[in-house]
């Protein structure tokens, strides 16, 4: 499995593999740069099909990560953690205190949160064992706790500055999105859309979260493998990554792509195929950077989730940005938000 030729190894500052026969732990913790800060992201729990699928979402979330923060103007790094899932070592304290000692052993340089798999009593149990976490249970108005609803906001925001962008309709009234995946952020997300009219398309492969929001809102369910092809305005991916490729691009029917998924481009050029389709893509580390601006907030202290919220509206302020330049450059928005991350960071690396 090569590492430092990976076609995604990009200058990363460290990778870590981590191992605990005790608990069964198998973790990656990647750092991809502390130029802004402390290297934070946060772990995902996955099954993987092999190692190198686990070390290449790695790689490459955790480079989304220096990205996303960056543009989101906070004072971290880019890291992130995988656990590799394995049903003979399932979910367990003994695992996560693994977990978060080999945090605890990079002294700062990487702070977890929960991601995908996880949820805040993991986390809770990680901070058993070690200060660098966040995404904590959180009291009052603090700033805090689960960030999938802040990063369902800030989507939402974004999906907003979107339609108004790309179709010149300042109301969600009557527009109708497709949701990949109503887990954490995609429910929150249906609730927020619904609440502002839009019609919903939804899909889940588990149904138990389908069936909640079902139960909850007026959706129409649709087939996991059809749900990218629904005749909608927007597509919302609230699953995984790697979904708009040279294969699934010319069959969408949505005139933007705006959702909470890391890494929905296969590759870079896939923001290309989307803007020759006309597609109005959203930069995925852009708009869902709700939830990591929690987690910041919660970290250093100080901050209500009242202030949160308020530094969520920046999000549509920099989409609105992102689309205009995208516009007048004639370049796809990926390329102009990875060139304005890129300068962020290099400006803070001196
Ligand atoms: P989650 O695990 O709670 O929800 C994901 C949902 O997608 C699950 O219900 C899962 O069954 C479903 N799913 C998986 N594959 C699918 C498929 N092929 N078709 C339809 N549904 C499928 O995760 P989450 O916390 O809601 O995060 C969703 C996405 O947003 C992830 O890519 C995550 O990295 C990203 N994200 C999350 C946050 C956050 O605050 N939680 C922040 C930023 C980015």
């Amino acid at each position: 499995m090569p590492v430092f030729d990976h076609a995604d190894f990009d200058q990363h500052e460290s990778l870590q593999f981590v191992q605990d026969p005790k608990s069964g732990l198998k973790a990656i913790i990647a750092i991809h740069s502390t130029a802004l800060g402390p290297a934070a992201g946060g772990c995902r729990h996955w099954q993987y099909a092999t190692d190198a699928d686990a070390l290449t979402d790695a790689l490459r979330l955790s480079r989304g990560m220096t990205y996303k923060n960056a543009v989101a103007g906070l004072e971290f790094g880019g890291g992130k953690a995988v656990i590799l899932a394995d049903d003979a070592a399932p979910k367990s304290p003994e695992l996560f205190h693994a977990f978060g000692r080999a945090v605890e052993d990079l002294g700062g340089k990487y702070i977890t949160a929960e991601d995908v798999g996880c949820s805040v009593e993991d986390m809770r149990q990680v901070n058993e064992v070690t200060g660098y976490v966040s995404g904590l249970p959180r009291s009052g108005g603090d700033a805090g706790g689960d960030p999938s609803p802040l990063t369902a906001l800030g989507v939402f925001l974004g999906i907003e500055a979107a339609v108004e962008s790309s179709l010149g309709i300042d109301s969600l009234q009557g527009i109708r999105v497709a949701v990949q995946g109503v887990g954490h952020v995609g429910l929150h997300l249906c609730r927020l859309l619904h609440e502002a009219g839009a019609i919903l398309t939804v899909s889940d492969v588990n149904r138990d979260n389908l069936q909640l929001t079902r139960d909850e809102l007026p959706v129409t369910e649709i087939a996991p493998a059809d749900l990218l092809y629904a005749d909608v305005d927007v597509l919302a991916p609230c699953a995984l990554g790697n979904i708009l490729t040279s294969q699934t691009i010319p069959k969408l029917k949505a005139s933007i792509v705006a959702g909470a998924a890391n890494n929905q481009l296969a590759t870079e050029a896939d923001g290309a195929r989307l803007a020759d389709r006309d597609i109005l893509y959203a930069p995925d580390y852009v708009i869902n950077a709700g939830g990591i601006i929690n987690v910041a907030r919660e970290y250093y202290g100080g901050s209500s989730e009242e202030q949160v919220r308020t530094e969520i509206d920046g999000i549509p302020e920099r989409l609105k940005l992102i689309f205009d330049e995208a516009k007048t450059s004639k370049q796809p928005t990926n390329i102009i938000a990875d060139e304005l991350a890129r300068r962020i960071v290099a400006s803070a690396a001196g």
